[in-house]
């Protein structure tokens, strides 16, 4: 079932979007070579029950850490760890959440650690503009294909592959509400989209194929082929006006 926000609502996740948008800034300043990942989730602790929010992911099916952080051929889901170093050259994806008042904002993104080889950073690049191309194409009236369809092209086009057994999803007072919304599709197909829907929209965009695989942490999801991965997401709300991105900052 997909719920329709009030504005009143979309007020209330506003705040929480701003929040998420705000902590994932401050933890992607945070990476740098010689930095742990575990450092990174427990500055995102912090920074999270400094603001009175709760960490969405933290307990979430039993993750155990409040941000997602993954590195190069990782794809999403990566377990923070204070025995995990990030090094020179590494594409460092974080995936964070926060609920204020009863209401959820997601964001992910993908930052370098020092520099990067040019392969990366295209990848990045194209998969932060992925996310803009999916936001844009999320208009009322439209459908949740349109998004998929969007992605898809804007990443096949320049030689990359979408993960396909993950996707975007509505989130509100649930990280995970309908419908989801994946990074592949055809026009006009899927659920009509509507004034007070909101969406994350997350495209996870891989060098390679689109296979991919999970570790035996049971969390961790990589690249099959063991090519690089990135991610981007905000939390989108669908208005008469267009689509509004709500993980922004105040
Ligand atoms: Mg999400």
């Amino acid at each position: 079932m997909i719920v329709l926000k009030t504005t009143k609502e979309l007020d209330l996740m506003k705040k929480a979007c701003a929040l998420s948008a705000r902590v994932l800034r401050l933890a992607g300043e945070m990476v740098e070579p010689g930095v742990t990942t575990g450092a990174i989730d427990k500055r995102v602790r912090e920074w999270f029950a400094k603001a009175g929010a709760t960490p969405v992911f933290l307990h979430y099916n039993g993750f155990p850490a409040a941000a997602c952080i993954s590195i190069n051929n990782e794809v999403i889901h990566g377990i923070p760890s204070p025995k995990r170093v990030i090094q020179p050259g590494d594409l460092v994806s974080i995936d964070l959440g926060a609920k204020l008042n009863g209401y959820i904002g997601d964001n992910a993104a993908t930052f370098a650690a020092g520099d990067i080889s040019p392969e990366a950073k295209r990848l990045s690049d194209t998969t932060r503009e992925a996310l803009y191309v999916g936001i844009r194409a999320a208009c009322t009236g439209g459908r949740v294909g349109d998004i998929g369809a969007a992605v898809q092209s804007y990443c096949e086009a320049r030689g990359y592959s979408l993960v396909r057994d993950y996707t975007g999803h509505g989130v509100g007072r649930e990280l995970h509400e309908d419908p989801s919304v994946p990074n592949f599709g055809t026009p006009g197909r899927g659920a009509r989209l509507l004034p007070g829907m909101t969406i994350a929209i997350e495209p996870m965009v891989n060098q390679g194929k689109k296979e991919i695989r999970t570790l035996e942490d049971n969390w961790t999801v990589r690249t099959r082929d063991g090519s690089l991965s990135a991610h981007f997401e905000h939390t989108i709300a669908i208005t008469a006006n267009g689509p509004v991105i709500l993980t922004v900052e105040d």
